[in-house]
């Protein structure tokens, strides 16, 4: 039977379903697991969504968000995995490797539930039994949404569901900006319109809900802590711990900070250092030319988009910067050469 039909028979019985993204989940990460959850309560489904940290609360406003379990709560994890040991189904949203979740990797390889990969990032892990995935979709929200009108259920998207997968694709594309953008964008983005979705209160309460001490930390990570080195046409950002306390940075309050070094003339690599608890946290973008996934993969243990990635370090602030100085000293050729660009 082809996939697509095999998944929806495992739909057609009224099933206990277990969703979960990536750690510390953005709009496109949340807005597709809630878009998804929504829809299959809608369906007669038994859902629980559940992430592997925290996220920003200027993601509160989503449908369902009061019910989402956090991985490292520990009474939410003790009910987490209650109801992953119970579940017939697992849907894995905007990712495609399972150490993206940390600790629930391991138990959704393990598990014998039913498991859905629905994602739009490159390099995918083989671990699920039905896989919507591809790397043109400029969100996961896109997909779920393609992914509903193929299973014939349009008209179940109402305005709740429809703001939180028109959330995803906004950031996603970086507001409709990004090299993503595509003609499927604008014509989903049109029905979801169509389908409630109020654009500029989503824009409002995602764009426009700084704290003071948000844009205070802004102003002062622009003008101390940003190194431009132009020879390199790279500029990036090392936030310490003692920066993000002295600002009260909350989850979320980094986010978008990367962009500002792209933002300037002739840079083509931007990165924000920033570090936590358990280790530096890793940000890059680039311009369309340049392959930031390969280069966190390679180097960052981490991945993501052509030209949007994330990785780790588990060396001080100060070692990881300059290895990352040495190393786009060293593969300056590779990273700003077209020609050895591998294409998405
Ligand atoms: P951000 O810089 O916003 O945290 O992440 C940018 C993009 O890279 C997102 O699509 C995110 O999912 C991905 N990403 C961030 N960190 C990692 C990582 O450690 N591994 C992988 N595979 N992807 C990452
Ligand atoms: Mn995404």
């Amino acid at each position: 039977m082809e996939a697509l039909a095999t998944f929806q028979k495992e739909l057609s019985s009224p099933k206990k379903i277990f969703i979960t993204t990536h750690v510390k989940p953005d709009a496109d990460a949340l807005g597709s697991s809630l878009g998804m959850a929504n829809y299959l309560l809608k369906k007669g489904h038994e859902v629980t969504v559940v992430t592997p940290s925290d996220y920003p609360s200027f993601l509160n406003w989503m449908k369902g968000n009061e019910e989402v379990l956090d991985f490292t709560k520990p009474e939410d994890q003790k009910l987490a995995i209650k109801k992953l040991k119970q579940a017939d189904m697992i849907f894995c949203l905007d990712f495609s490797v399972l150490n993206r979740v940390n600790e629930l990797g391991e138990m959704i390889r393990e598990s014998n539930a039913y498991i859905v990969n629905i994602d739009h990032h490159q390099d995918p892990e083989e671990f699920s039994n039905f896989k919507f995935w591809s790397t043109q979709a400029a969100a996961t929200c896109e997909l779920v949404y393609d992914l509903i009108v193929q299973l014939g259920d349009r008209e179940l998207i109402d305005k709740d569901i429809a703001e939180c997968l028109y959330a995803g694709i906004m950031t996603d594309t970086g507001g409709f900006r990004h090299p993503n953008t595509t003609k499927n964008v604008h014509l989903v983005v049109a029905e979801l319109i169509d389908l409630g979705a109020n654009v500029s209160q989503i824009a409002n309460w995602i764009y426009d809900s700084n704290s003071v001490n948000r844009l205070k930390f802004i102003g002062f990570a622009i003008t101390r802590r940003l190194v431009v080195r132009e020879d390199l046409h790279t500029a990036y950002f090392v936030i310490s711990k003692k920066d993000l306390k002295k600002y009260q940075s909350r989850t979320g309050d980094t986010e978008g900070l990367v962009n500002y070094a792209l933002s300037l003339d002739g840079i083509k690599l931007a990165a924000l250092f920033s570090e936590r608890e358990d280790g530096i946290k890793i940000s890059f973008r680039s311009s369309t030319e340049v392959a930031v996934n390969k280069f966190a993969a390679s180097y960052f243990n981490g991945g993501g988009h052509k030209n949007a990635a994330g990785g780790k370090s588990a060396q001080s602030l100060k070692d990881t910067v300059e290895l990352f100085e040495k190393l786009v000293e060293e593969s300056q050729a590779e990273l700003f050469h077209s020609e050895s660009i591998t294409a998405d």
